[in-house]
């Protein structure tokens, strides 16, 4: 193949333009160390249990060697940020490796914080344990889950030092280096389209959209237009669901950038994102975003369509008619709110439809919040619900799920019980028995999420050297929907002191 326009393993800092990757070496680090690896994700990409413990996993891995006949590479793309034209981003610290097809599938596996690249701009290419921790974990747990996700392969301290932050008396604060390795059908993003087209360069366009179809969509065929048209609406199709899937799990993502839009409709960039606790749709982890709230939870299926339009926007000179990518643009929020109705009503163990639907949905989001409610804990004991409880009983079963101190809980007491009876109806014409209907419930809603404080207890005693915990939240987030009773510690309500969130995105 033609090789890019761009010179090759030149590292500086540059506009990289007429193509779509440069050809980058990982940084070598100085004393790699393997914290944690994916036995089945290494299993996926044909790499053995026992090769996990070799030294070229941990060289290869850590970016210490590069594979016989592989050429790493950084991608370029552009995207919007926080609603903004940004123009030129790439992979300032990502590089991909190589491309892997096992079983017919293709997974691409790259480094994130394996040092600059071309599109690094103004900071180090390299991430710290803390963040790589949370991405590591994050990634497996939300697959384990049933959300479309990245997958991560290994986690690899690198022996390096970076500095993340300059103390209050000018003195800098080093963390330790890590490398993540992450796993994809591609990390090819909304981005990626969108800055050929701002460079208006069509001819890449066309060729890309096209390698894209061929290689990653080959179900694609028919007229090439059609072609573009079919695309679209698959990746609005996966990312819908994805959307759908974290709404139910009660996942923020926190950065919906359209860089950070995989068009296979995956979770990816694990930054600064977060688990509900107290259910609040105007919650957001992004401690940057907290004026505008843009990527808030609720409003993750809205910015998911703004993103889609973006990336409408970059195939347009393709298909050269705005109607069949506004048709599905449009269909997104309609599709996305009968979907989420389904979805949530099937949280509440109510598989059948009736008139009364939408106000047991609405006025459950509401009370949710008066009595701030954290959300898996509330979902999971509501499964313990049976048709004959009174409405007292019914009561508490899912009053441990409230933060609020007793007083507050009193006055909201009306509340709950009005809608509690309407529910019990409700159950009560549900054609499944009280067993059944649970272990339906406890099948979508579960028992055990990452939450921060969990992830922040891993870090803090693997900043110490001590991996062990960073490997128990991994095997329990295995089986989130599983009773683990050795586990049970961990299906608890956010401490006190974690109530304002430690979020992290670099
Ligand atoms: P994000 O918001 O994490 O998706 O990052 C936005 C852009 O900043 C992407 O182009 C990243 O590659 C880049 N970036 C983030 N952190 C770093 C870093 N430590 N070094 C270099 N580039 C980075
Ligand atoms: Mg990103
Ligand atoms: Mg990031």
């Amino acid at each position: 193949a033609e090789l890019p326009a761009d010179p090759e393993l030149t590292n500086e800092i540059r506009q990289v333009k007429n193509t779509l990757f440069s050809y980058v070496n990982p940084t070598k680090p100085s004393n790699p160390e393997l914290i944690h690896a994916s036995e089945e994700v290494a299993e996926l990409v044909g790499i053995s249990k026992e090769e996990i413990q070799s030294d070229e996993f941990l060289n290869v891995f850590s970016g210490k060697d590069i594979l016989p006949e592989t050429q790493p590479y950084a991608m370029c793309y552009a995207g919007h940020q926080f609603g903004n034209w940004a123009g030129q981003l790439g992979d300032g610290r990502a590089i991909n490796l190589t491309e892997v097809e096992n079983k017919n599938q293709f997974y691409t596996l790259q480094l994130k914080g394996a040092g600059k690249t071309p599109y690094s701009r103004t900071a180090d290419g390299l991430a710290v344990l803390r963040s790589s921790i949370r991405e590591y974990l994050c990634a497996e747990a939300m697959h384990y889950l049933g959300v479309p996700t990245t997958r991560s392969l290994s986690l690899i301290l690198s022996g390096d030092q970076v500095l993340r932050d300059i103390l209050y008396n000018g003195n800098p604060a080093y963390e330790k280096g890590a490398v993540v390795c992450r796993v994809a059908p591609s990390f090819i993003r909304f981005g990626s389209y969108e800055m050929l087209t701002a460079r208006n360069e069509l001819k890449n366009l066309k060729q890309f959209v096209e390698y894209t179809i061929k290689h990653y969509f080959p179900e694609i065929t028919g007229e090439p237009k059609e072609q573009y048209i079919q695309f679209f609406q698959e990746v609005a199709d996966t990312t819908r669901k994805m959307i759908l899937h974290w709404q139910r799990v009660g996942f923020v993502h926190g950065v919906m950038n359209t860089d950070n839009m995989s068009i296979h409709g995956i979770t990816i960039d694990y930054g600064p994102y977060g688990w509900l606790e107290n259910y609040d749709p105007d919650w957001t982890p992004n401690t940057t975003d907290s004026q505008n709230r843009r990527y808030r939870f609720g409003n993750q299926p809205q910015v998911a369509q703004w993103n889609l339009f973006q990336l409408a926007n970059a195939l347009y000179p393709l298909v050269n008619e705005a109607a069949p990518l506004e048709k599905i643009l449009d269909s997104f929020i309609i599709d996305f709110e009968e979907d989420y109705k389904i979805m949530f009503l099937s949280k509440l163990g109510i598989f059948t439809s009736s008139d009364t639907d939408n106000k047991i949905i609405k006025g459950l989001e509401e009370i949710l919040q008066l009595s701030e409610t954290d959300m898996t804990i509330f979902f999971r004991n509501l499964s313990q619900i049976k048709k004959e409880d009174s409405v007292e009983q019914a009561f508490e079963k899912i009053e441990y799920a409230f933060y609020l101190p007793q007083e507050i809980k009193d006055t909201i007491l009306d509340a709950w019980q009005k809608w509690l009876s309407v529910y019990l109806k409700r159950l009560s014409s549900e054609t499944l028995s009280d067993e059944e209907r649970a272990s339906k419930m406890n099948e979508i809603n579960p028992k055990y999420v990452l939450r921060n404080y969990m992830a922040q207890l891993a870090i803090d005693t693997a900043d110490k050297g001590d991996y062990s915990l960073v490997d128990e939240l991994f095997q329990l987030l295995k089986n989130p929907y599983a009773e683990q009773p050795k586990s049970e510690k961990w299906f608890a309500k956010r401490p006190d002191w974690a109530r304002t969130k430690v979020g992290c995105s670099m």
